[in-house]
């Protein structure tokens, strides 16, 4: 359906009482709705990735939502538990964010305090203890920051001829060189970040500032550790935020990442996020002989009884959802529109 045309559609069911029928079913207390974030702005991340990130404003607006209409926002793992056992509440809600960014601590958590909510942190790890800014994601954003511009030369980088920094595929063209000529010259971590360093002085911006701030920075071990012993749940995103194809590489993202975790909170992570969404068949037998109890997708979906433990869907939320798609989504009249999910993880054998 063509999005203007859903979207009053699904404020017409919202006018005609909709929302709050599906919202009281029992359909809907037979299931988990699992929301996802990814990033909360600092600054202006939300102008430059709408899709991975929330204005503070705007989660502050979605805890109040759940707050005011009595959603049952449980943590992950009892939601789980209850969804299986099929003892839910009404209308339940598990809250995820994924990556465990330093905004999360700056931004997403004191909110979290203020309303009271449980929420789980899929964190990877690689760069809780090397604290500089995520070098990919860094180098994107330096582009994105003079989008508009041709930089004549790029030498200092190493890029040929000029930057050309005027449309979305021409800066992706320009992080992708980076990244590959990193891999390819086996670049440490410290020299990857040197050249984000003079990539940022070659396009004219403070990077000593920028890493003042910690955007685009991981929580730090004490940060981690503060926000872990206050309750959040702390759970495996895979170390280097990375899935091989090769399973005895992926099973060591997964232990590097839980060890990591484990050395820093005393915890013992057994449930899984997939980074990026991206997920294989070959992988579920790993995560089992992991001791895996869980993972979750970016596919969208409530969450039911019979769902498979290892490919769990959830609602992906961000900067261009309205508060209406929200709403829908959390009543569960989202996911009775969403007919194209259930073609989706047909991809995976053995089920439907
Ligand atoms: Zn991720």
């Amino acid at each position: 359906m063509l999005r203007p045309i859903k979207l009053a559609a699904i404020s017409l069911l919202r006018a005609g009482g909709v929302f709050s029928l599906v919202a009281n079913s029992r359909w809907r207390q037979q299931r988990l709705l699992i929301l996802c974030y990814h990033g909360v702005s600092l600054e202006d991340e939300h102008l430059w990735r709408p899709f991975l990130y929330v204005e503070p404003q705007v989660l502050e607006q979605r805890l109040a939502t759940l707050k005011k209409g009595n959603f049952s926002v449980l943590p992950l793992g009892e939601g789980l538990q209850r969804l299986r056992a099929g003892t839910l509440p009404a209308r339940s809600v598990s809250l995820t964010f994924d990556d465990g960014a330093y905004d999360f601590y700056r931004k997403a958590y004191p909110l979290l305090k203020q309303y009271g909510l449980p929420a789980t942190v899929y964190q990877t790890t690689y760069y809780t203890s090397f604290e500089r800014p995520v070098f990919t994601v860094m180098c994107s954003y330096l582009l994105w920051k003079q989008r508009g511009q041709v930089i004549p030369d790029g030498k200092s980088v190493g890029l040929p001829g000029p930057l050309d920094l005027r449309t979305d595929e021409s800066r992706a063209a320009i992080v992708r060189h980076l990244v590959e000529t990193s891999a390819r010259e086996n670049r440490t971590g410290l020299e990857k970040d040197e050249i984000a360093a003079q990539l940022a002085r070659l396009l004219k911006i403070d990077y000593d500032e920028l890493k003042a701030k910690r955007i685009l920075q991981l929580m730090n071990g004490r940060e981690l550790q503060e926000i872990a012993a206050h309750g959040i749940d702390i759970q495996l995103h895979t170390h280097r935020h990375r899935t091989p194809d090769d399973e005895g590489l992926f099973r060591k993202e997964i232990q590097d990442n839980r060890s990591t975790i484990h050395a820093l909170t005393a915890l013992n992570p057994v449930h899984f996020c997939y980074p990026s969404g991206v997920y294989r068949p070959t992988f579920l037998p790993w995560l089992r002989k992991e001791s895996v109890l869980s993972a979750t997708t970016c596919d969208a979906g409530l969450a039911e009884r019979e769902s498979e433990s290892l490919l769990l869907p959830r609602y992906v939320d961000h900067q261009r959802r309205t508060q209406l798609e929200f709403e829908s989504w959390i009543t569960g009249v989202g996911d009775l529109l969403a007919v194209r999910r259930k073609a989706s993880q047909k991809l995976v054998p053995g089920r439907g």
